[in-house]
């Protein structure tokens, strides 16, 4: 990998590891979800990042992908466990990272197993490990925990303005022969539930992603579509739209929707509660950790 581009990987690492456990000491029963949210987002770019893609703050069931709306007035409940999964990038270099902060010592338990399984999986990564091998771990791991792994979702690879390169690095043991190339980013993420280990898509859909440009000629929609664009690929938040007004934002997103060039993150539900933990690394001899 190149010097400057590894440089940029470590500090997007850096600010995001650092965002992150300064959310995750802020976060308490009582506190709004789009208080930490903007927290966030503000602190990355104060520290010179950009939001890789928004806030993912997710309660109990729901595993992934949801992101606060405008005025949303959701507070953190009493014996919830709660998924912080931040994207920080630099000059489209990206770090993706997750941590799970659980209200109750039965949570902690479930909390701990993607944690354990995240630092096993992460002992095998170098150049040529068997991606395979990784999965199995984390699933073996997971299930030592007695938990289940969530088996439809994945790590991944990254590449510039790009989260979801390949590999796919699966939670639940795969065949095949797929193997981490040297200087190759990576980013592993375990969930564990103590429900049926498969999730589904939920709603209100609260984050999406520009995938392409089309003349439009209602003009909510076209202001969306020009705002969408400046994130090179990268998904964005219904919330961080130029609207006062939820209501315009999403009929302005429904435009872009019926045109084909809208990209949609529902909310990822379980049966039962999940944790999360995810670290970006650069594949070598001696990984990196881009988000310790
Ligand atoms: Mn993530
Ligand atoms: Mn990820």
């Amino acid at each position: 990998m190149d010097a400057d581009v590894k440089e940029k990987y470590i500090k997007a690492g850096k600010i995001a590891s650092h965002v992150r456990d300064a959310a995750v000491k802020k976060a308490k029963p009582g506190v709004k979800l789009l208080e930490l949210a903007e927290f966030i987002e503000n602190e990355t770019r104060k520290l010179g990042g950009e939001p890789a893609f928004p806030a993912n703050l997710s309660l109990n069931e729901i595993a992934a992908h949801y992101t606060p709306y405008k005025n949303d007035p959701t507070a953190i409940p009493e014996n919830s466990i709660l998924k912080i999964d931040i994207g920080v990038h630099v000059d489209g270099y990206v770090a993706d990272t997750a941590r799970t902060v659980a209200f109750s010592a039965a949570l902690q338990k479930l909390s701990d197993a993607s944690r354990f399984a995240l630092e096993e999986a992460i002992k095998i990564v170098k150049p040529g490990a068997r991606v395979a091998e990784i999965s199995r771990k984390i699933e073996e791991t997971i299930k030592s925990c007695g938990y289940r792994p969530v088996s439809n979702l994945t790590g991944h690879g990254l590449d510039r303005y790009f989260l979801h390169a390949s590999p796919q690095i699966p939670n639940v043991a795969v065949t095949g022969d797929v193997r981490l190339k040297d200087g190759q980013a990576i980013a592993i993420e375990p969930f564990a539930t103590d429900g049926r280990g498969f999730v589904r898509e939920s709603s209100p859909v609260l984050i999406y992603m520009l995938t392409g440009r089309k003349p439009v000629r209602n003009m909510d929609a076209r202001k969306s579509m020009e705002f969408a664009d400046k994130f090179g690929g990268l998904p964005f938040a219904e919330r961080w739209l130029p609207f006062d007004s939820v209501f315009k934002s999403r009929l302005s997103l429904r435009e872009l929707k019926e045109k084909g060039i809208l990209y949609e993150y529902p909310p990822l539900k379980e049966t039962g509660m999940v944790s999360q933990h995810e670290h970006t690394l650069i594949v070598g001899d001696e990984p990196l950790v881009t988000t310790l």
